[in-house]
């Protein structure tokens, strides 16, 4: 099994690490041919809009074709935009992959960011989560599973073998939504 970090731009080496601690072979991708082979990816916080004009042509198309046809995604903080179906203010969403609609910087600017604990459907209590400049998810389809809410905003979901949070689990030592994921897609088993 290895496990592909999208690595445009953004906290990309946080995740290598958090599945390296978790004896998870990984690869960094930067092109459509970095795909071939992988049991599923990692889309890193960082900016959507940078990482979105450095993707190559044809990109964006693929990761959605791969996750129709059911390739587990994990997308954080700027990941989860672009996995989302709409973005609020945008004329288009990226990949589209997950039902939901995300405000972008919901949880304000830079100096805003914090780090809290959640409770997390399916993983456990008191899970750190450090939000920096996060989305939230405004709206969502009922194919939609919300997994975790905070100040009345839902801030991690899955639907089917995509999974979305608005903050950043790679930046702390607890590895449970990592593990969480990684049995995900030993359950896909591509
Ligand atoms: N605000 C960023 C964006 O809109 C996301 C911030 C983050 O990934 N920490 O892409």
């Amino acid at each position: 099994m290895i496990i592909g970090v999208l690595a445009l731009q953004g906290a990309v080496r946080e995740h290598v690490i958090s599945l390296r601690a978790l004896d998870v072979e990984t690869r960094i991708v930067k092109r459509k041919s970095d795909l071939e082979g992988l049991s599923g990816l990692i889309l890193p916080g960082g900016e959507s809009t940078a990482m979105s004009l450095l993707a190559e042509d044809g990109f964006t198309e693929r990761l959605k074709a791969l996750a129709d046809a059911g390739f587990p995604m994990f997308g954080t903080c700027a990941g989860m935009i672009l996995l989302s179906e709409a973005v609020e203010g945008r004329p288009t969403g990226h990949i589209r992959a997950i039902d939901i609609t995300v405000a972008r910087n919901a949880s304000g600017r830079q100096v805003d960011s914090f780090e809290t604990l959640l409770d997390v459907e399916g993983i456990g209590s008191d899970v750190p989560a450090v939000f920096i400049r996060a989305p939230y998810i405004v709206t969502h389809g009922s194919g939609v599973r919300p997994m975790a809410v905070h100040n009345g905003s839902v801030v991690m979901a899955r639907q089917d073998t995509i999974l979305v949070a608005s903050f950043h689990p790679e930046l702390t030592d607890d590895r449970r939504i990592h593990e969480y994921f990684i049995e995900m897609v030993k359950e896909t088993g591509t």
